[in-house]
């Protein structure tokens, strides 16, 4: 493995940070999360817009422009030769005093990692998972705006600690206002009388690159859809339900809060999306 720190390439042993970076001091930097399916990166460019509109939010110059960032992950690619993976994109703010203050940051940092992507069990898509409804709830955005991808997934982590600890493998967070936002590292679809709806990102959720696929291929098909407020009644009366995410795909949804969702396995929608879902990365070359 050969990982790309600054313009040089480190072997996995000798990759290192400064103790003194505030990506490691106080999660102040952003990241990104990326397939490459068949050779090809999946989505680079909108992946690197909305890296480049976090920096942005967080007044963080990455250093070098997007053309240069894109060339430089299909580098790294190339030089660990991965033709199915996973790549770790991440700008930290660098290395500075120990106060908050990024003033004393100098130059933000950028780590490529290209990696093996570690596939979730089969059993979780072909008979679905359950879900629980967080006591955590969503940050809200005059508080912190998670279109943001930023290094801090605390809020995250705690709500998925509770989910692993209730069974769970996901979880539901709602947001101040009691409506659905998003899971804890997915997005969440329902289907409801044949529609396909979603929480809008204004509600707490991160634009998802895997949620903008399943929408455009689900209108491609002709299937309506709408990005909309849910509630947990919303959820727990659902036909169907599905995540998206770069690792996990699409995961269906078989239960909510232990109430069985539509008939208690995948259902015909979320199938079919699956279907196209994969169909189309699978002709990316
Ligand atoms: N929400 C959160 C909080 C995430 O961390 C992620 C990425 N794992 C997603 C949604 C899904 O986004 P994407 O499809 O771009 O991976």
């Amino acid at each position: 493995m050969k990982i790309y720190i600054d313009g040089n390439y480190y072997s996995k042993e000798d990759a290192n940070v400064s103790v003194f970076d505030h990506g490691l001091l106080y999660g102040d930097g952003i990241f990104e999360g990326i397939r490459i399916y068949n050779g090809v990166i999946f989505r680079l460019r909108e992946h690197l817009i909305r890296l480049y509109e976090s920096a942005r939010a967080i007044m963080l110059d990455i250093g070098v422009t997007i053309d240069t960032m894109e060339h430089n992950v299909c580098e790294c690619v190339r030089v660990n030769e991965k033709k199915d993976g996973y790549i770790r994109l991440i700008v930290t703010r660098g290395e500075g005093a120990l106060g908050i203050d990024p003033s004393s940051c100098k130059k933000a940092i950028v780590i490529i990692i290209v990696g093996d992507i570690q596939l979730y069990p089969h059993e979780y898509y072909t008979k679905g998972i359950c879900l629980m409804i967080s006591s955590y709830r969503r940050i809200p955005s005059a508080c912190f705006d998670v279109r943001i991808k930023s290094l801090n997934y605390l809020n995250n982590i705690l709500a998925k600690i509770e989910a692993r600890q209730a069974g769970c493998f996901e979880c539901i967070l709602l947001n101040t206002d009691g409506h659905v936002a998003e899971c804890s590292a997915d997005n969440i679809f329902i289907v409801k009388n044949g529609k396909i709806l979603t929480p809008s990102v204004t509600e707490g959720a991160l634009d998802g690159i895997t949620r903008r696929t399943v929408l455009e291929l689900a209108q491609k098909s002709g299937i309506e859809t709408a990005e909309t407020t849910l509630t947990r009644f919303d959820c727990y009366t659902a036909d169907e339900c599905f995540l998206t995410g770069t690792g996990a795909e699409i995961i269906p949804v078989v239960s909510i809060d232990n109430r069985v969702i539509g008939n208690g396995l995948p259902g015909e929608l979320t199938q079919n999306i699956i279907q196209s879902f994969t169909t189309f990365v699978r002709s990316l070359s």
